[in-house]
């Protein structure tokens, strides 16, 4: 098969199973009309990751890289009421694109925005109640860094999830020695490295394909 072989089955199953949404529509036309790249998470695993912080009850949710806050929107969702969401976005143009996209959602009171390297805002957190789950999904040379963080900030039972951590299979080619997305690639192996090496949590792995090409998530139980 190929990748467009995936896009139309991807789409054919999003007739039956993800229905209109106008605030994610609105999301996706505002952040386009503003320059924002396409990189988004799928509106199938925004829904996926909407259940899975639903299933675990999340309260406390942290975001790992905003964009135009449309998996923001889907993890805010699934806050219960009084629950709350901090997403870390490096560049203040897309946090104020996301600010407005959250607030066409209905759901600023649930969204704080932080705007600085995540790597930082993650060291300067000290939440006296910790998260219940973290999505990793920024620059991906940081993910080692990102891990050590979402490790000390997730509560016991909580989950971490790493989006994009296959790359179109590029991670186990240890043939690529000079492209320019080489550090992304080894943040991804070290990332791998740390969570075989961390008695503290079990994980998997899932491929996914469909519009966003070949790539997909690793799910991180803490123990
Ligand atoms: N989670 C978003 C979604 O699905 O809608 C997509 C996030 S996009 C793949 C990655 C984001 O991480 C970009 O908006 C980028 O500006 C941000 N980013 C990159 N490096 C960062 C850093 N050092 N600190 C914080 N954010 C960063």
């Amino acid at each position: 098969t190929t990748l467009d072989d995936w896009v139309r089955e991807c789409e054919y199953h999003k007739q039956f199973l993800i229905g209109e949404d106008e605030a994610i529509e609105y999301a996706l036309k505002n952040s386009t009309e503003h320059g924002l790249p396409d990189v988004s998470v799928t509106p199938a695993q925004g829904k996926l990751m909407k259940f899975i912080a639903e299933s675990i009850g999340a309260k406390r949710i942290l975001e790992v890289g905003t964009l135009g806050g449309y998996s923001a929107i889907f993890f805010a969702r699934a806050l219960p009421p009084g629950g709350q969401m901090i997403t870390l976005e490096l560049s203040q143009e897309f946090a104020k694109v996301a600010a407005q996209n959250i607030a066409h959602a209905g759901l600023a009171d649930k969204v704080k925005i932080i705007v600085g390297p995540a790597g930082d805002s993650m060291k300067a957190m000290h939440p006296e109640e910790l998260f219940d789950l973290v999505f990793v999904d920024a620059d991906k040379k940081g993910n080692p860094t990102y891990y050590t963080e979402a490790r000390r900030l997730t509560r016991k039972g909580g989950v971490i999830i790493v989006d994009n951590v296959f790359r179109n299979c590029r991670v186990s080619d240890m043939s690529i020695k000079d492209a320019a997305d080489l550090p992304d690639l080894e943040g991804i192996r070290t990332l791998l490295q740390m969570v075989k090496d961390d008695p503290g949590v079990d994980a998997t792995s899932i491929p996914t394909a469909g519009e966003k090409g070949y790539d997909g998530f690793m799910y991180i139980k803490v123990l």
